[in-house]
């Protein structure tokens, strides 16, 4: 048997064994989720993110791409972030990264692969922002694992940088954040310790950002200048307001 038909059969078994050991499994899934985790975690096929973390389904949200980055201008990490936090609820939140990683060593090659390499400069960056560390480390086995864990580091920080988390932060149950680094030699899930390490607490002077207050910004709104006539949608002229903000950006 190969190709999908390998799948469907695979499938098949599955069902059947998961009824046999409980007949409402599948029924109360339907039901909906309330996952307690959201993983990050990369592509890579050696990596499965409930085989790893011993969850199954309804357990963990999950969201993959190449080298687990979590990229500011990505809508779709962006979306399962959001939904995971402010819907479903989620109480931690982990970065995973893997020694061992293709995303991770292509960056830190100097070679083009294509349109990855738009997204390999996330990697590179990670390197401009620890250069010193990283030549130091004369063994290259041991500076690419370095880089693995540097790379989740920062991707932790990165979560750190959304107004999602930074609001969520400030609800009564702030989720936690986490930066792990997954063996593939040994199966060996290490936790980096980023969130109690400082590493978030010393950028907050920079990224830290506050939500504007409703209350504030209907009392500065003067309402519309303009005739009554006028269309819906057309902006009355309101210079004072669009000088102040100019001036604030
Ligand atoms: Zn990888």
């Amino acid at each position: 048997m190969a190709g999908i038909s390998k799948i469907l059969d695979n499938n098949k078994k599955w069902v059947s064994s998961r009824n046999a050991e409980d007949p409402e499994f599948f029924q109360r899934l339907a039901n909906g989720q309330q996952p307690k985790y959201l993983f990050i975690g990369c592509s890579d096929s050696r990596v499965p993110a409930s085989g790893i973390t011993g969850t199954g389904p309804g357990e963990m949200f999950v969201h993959r791409n190449i080298a687990n980055l979590v990229v500011h201008s990505d809508m779709n990490l962006l979306s399962v972030l959001q939904y995971a936090v402010e819907v479903l609820g989620v109480q931690d939140i982990m970065v995973c990264g893997h020694y061992g990683c293709g995303g991770v060593a292509a960056a830190a090659a100097n070679k083009q692969y294509g349109l990855i390499d738009n997204w390999l400069v996330n990697i590179r960056d990670v390197i401009r922002l620890h250069e010193t560390e990283y030549l130091r480390i004369s063994d290259d086995t041991e500076r690419m694992r370095r880089l693995v864990e540097l790379n989740v580091i920062e991707q932790v920080r990165n979560l750190a940088k959304t107004n999602i988390i930074q609001n969520a932060m400030r609800s009564d149950k702030p989720p936690r954040l986490h930066g792990l680094v997954y063996d593939i030699a040994d199966g060996v899930l290490k936790d980096l310790n980023v969130d109690g390490g400082g590493v978030i607490k010393d950028m907050e002077h920079i990224y830290a950002t506050e939500a504007a207050h409703k209350d504030d910004e209907a009392s500065s709104y003067e309402g519309p200048q303009g005739d009554p006539a006028d269309l819906p949608g057309e902006p009355a002229a309101e210079p004072a307001k669009a000088k102040k903000t100019a001036k604030a950006s």
